[in-house]
């Protein structure tokens, strides 16, 4: 790495890797010493956060990064993101790093001394105050924050291709937050560092990105015959889970699934980007299959053979479902008939039996 660094990043030093909480303080008195204008509280997080990247890049510089290389890339980019969208968000408004934004108050701020939201919260707010995030970046951000969890109680669960691929995603994402919100507190004397630095790392990330890329298509002719049956990644974003009656697996990060339920609340969280709350309070998540009867029956996702084109999907029979409708008496899923009706053939039957 070359080039005139911005004070702060870059040290040459590791950068520590704290507790959640500790983090949190640390990046909040960092970024929030004064709730003033955004630009000017971003600064000390940005620097940070351009660190964290820096070493990120440098532990993914090649394809086959070793497996402790891959533990520091995941806790290094799962901090950047705490960060720099925990800045983005306090430049929206401070009180809403707080888990209870109603009770915010100043002093605790000022001093660090609060609990801050977590990831999956930040995400939700950022949305909720206009900034986009689509479901794959948040899918992204979601798999780096469960890893990292992980990782904490029992190590490294994602594989080397699945982190690449899913820490392309994630510093594009960064990048774009910073070109859009965070750059602007940088005064004159350092404009140029920063410029430096982030062509270096924008550099890295087409190059991070196409590891996995190349292997998708070395895969292409492997996986043209069952598009109709292939999946996005939960683990690794790609084109490339072939679902199948029994278990299932990613030929690329070679994730897998070992029960269709698996699958689906891996999918539901980690391509749909709903939270395991949000998904599991919508009456339990999946609907009855009218092919099996087996609640895997998900009404929207994806296939590779018409990839923005939302479908139901049962993840036990493994097949897709055109034009299925709500019946009208037992409100679940089932394909209608030539005849038009708007009630399913249960309780259709049901009903002409209790005649
Ligand atoms: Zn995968
Ligand atoms: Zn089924
Ligand atoms: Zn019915």
């Amino acid at each position: 790495m070359s080039g005139t660094h911005l004070p702060g990043a870059r040290s040459g030093e590791d950068p520590k890797l704290p507790g959640e909480r500790q983090q949190n303080e640390e990046l909040i008195r960092l970024v929030m010493s004064d709730p003033g204008p955004a630009a000017e509280l971003a600064y000390p997080a940005l620097l940070n956060g351009i660190d964290y990247l820096f070493s990120v890049i440098d532990l993914l510089d090649g394809p086959d990064p070793a497996p402790r290389a891959l533990k520091f890339a995941v806790l290094h980019l799962q901090a950047a993101t705490e960060v720099l969208l925990k800045a983005c968000l306090a430049g929206i408004d401070w009180r809403l790093v707080f888990t209870k934004p109603e009770e915010a108050d100043e002093i605790s701020y000022k001093t660090g001394d609060f609990a801050s939201c977590g990831i999956a919260d930040t995400v939700k707010r950022l949305r909720q105050h206009g900034v986009t995030i689509s479901p794959e970046e948040k899918g992204a951000i979601t798999a780096f924050s469960k890893e990292r969890n992980k990782l904490q109680h029992f190590g490294a669960t994602l594989s080397a291709a699945a982190i690449e691929a899913r820490a392309g995603v994630v510093l594009e994402i960064l990048m774009r937050f910073i070109d859009t919100h965070l750059w602007r507190g940088i005064d004159a004397d350092h404009v140029d560092a920063y410029f430096e630095d982030m062509k270096t790392i924008r550099a890295s990330v087409p190059r991070i990105r196409g590891y996995a890329t190349a292997r998708m298509t070395q895969l292409t002719p492997e996986l043209e015959p069952f598009k109709s049956t292939t999946l996005r990644c939960p683990a690794c974003g790609m084109w490339a889970v072939v679902a199948e009656v029994d278990e299932s697996h990613c030929r690329l990060c070679f994730t897998h699934w070992e029960y269709d339920t698996a699958l689906l609340v891996d999918y539901a969280v980690g391509v749909l980007g709903l939270s395991v709350k949000d998904f599991l309070d919508d009456d339990g998540g999946a609907q009855a299959c009218p092919e099996c009867q087996r609640h895997s029956l998900l009404t929207e996702a994806y296939l590779a053979d018409a990839p923005d084109k939302p479908r139901s999907f049962c993840f036990n029979c493994a097949r897709p479902f055109d034009g299925l409708v709500t019946c009208t008496r037992c409100t679940l899923p089932f394909q209608m008939e030539g005849n038009g009706d708007l009630v399913c053939s249960n309780c259709l039957t049901a009903a002409l039996a209790s005649d």
